[in-house]
């Protein structure tokens, strides 16, 4: 299995990074996890075949981790997609999807696919399965709007991935990650504590509690991506690849 990096970015494109999607793909498994504004440009850059994909998880419902949904639909829709999707997130996200359909493509909620399309609410601790994909969410803190905020720990194909979202610290990262083979968290910030974001020094300060096999840093803003010669972490880029 592997996963790539198809956008690590922050909300506001620091370092010229694409927002958040990541990529899994193995013998029975092709999913994104998030699906932000700039997913669509992105992925079309790095060559991946959309049409492939089976399952898009969402986070939360931010723009920078849910706004490419309506685009990553319409392409689907022009481009004469047949194979069935499933679009899963927190509880709303059929309201949600069809707000932000709507905002950016009027009409374009009431289209009929072409595919058979399935939105799926995930509740917190409940494990759901999308084929050769289990997904368990855990609620993650970040703040009071955009919500319900999931963190995912994906087991396929005898791995486990994990990947924190947004959030600030919270013990559920712990569960949420424990011995993950790839745990893929936020380091918004260096060693600076900002309310609903996870700083690396922070997060440094768990990692013992959380053991997980190997840890990939994304969502970083200027204060990390100044620094990034200098850490003692691997950190994402887009377009890299991980074999899980
Ligand atoms: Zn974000
Ligand atoms: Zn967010």
């Amino acid at each position: 299995m592997q996963l790539q990096f198809v956008g690590c970015g922050d909300a506001f494109g620091s370092g010229g990074r694409s927002n958040t999607c990541f990529h899994v793909t193995g013998a029975s498994v092709n999913f994104l996890i998030d699906c932000g504004a700039s997913s669509l440009p992105a992925l079309k850059r790095l060559r991946i075949a959309r049409n492939d994909i089976d399952l898009v998880l969402i986070t939360h419902f931010h723009g920078d981790h849910f706004a490419g949904l309506p685009f990553l639909l319409l392409d689907a829709q022009f481009s004469r997609r047949t194979r069935p999707l499933v679009i899963a997130g927190p509880e709303g996200i059929e309201t949600r999807l069809a707000q932000v359909m709507e905002a950016l493509f009027e009409n374009s909620s009431k289209t009929r696919q072409r595919f058979e399309l399935s939105v799926v609410a995930l509740r917190p601790g409940e494990t759901s399965s999308f084929g050769a994909v289990q997904v368990t969410p855990y609620p993650v803190v970040h703040g009071e709007s955009g919500g319900p905020f999931l963190a995912y720990r994906v087991e396929a194909e005898g791995r486990i991935i994990a990947y924190s979202a947004d959030t600030e610290w919270t013990e559920t990262l712990i569960p949420a990650a424990r011995d993950a083979d790839l745990f893929i968290a936020e380091a918004y910030t260096y060693d600076k504590v900002v309310k609903n974001h996870l700083s690396l020094a922070t997060l440094v300060a768990h990692l013992a509690e959380i053991g997980p096999k190997r840890l990939v840093l994304t969502h970083m803003s200027d204060d990390m991506l100044e620094r990034l010669d200098t850490l003692a972490h691997t950190a994402a880029s887009d377009g890299m690849i991980v074999e899980v």
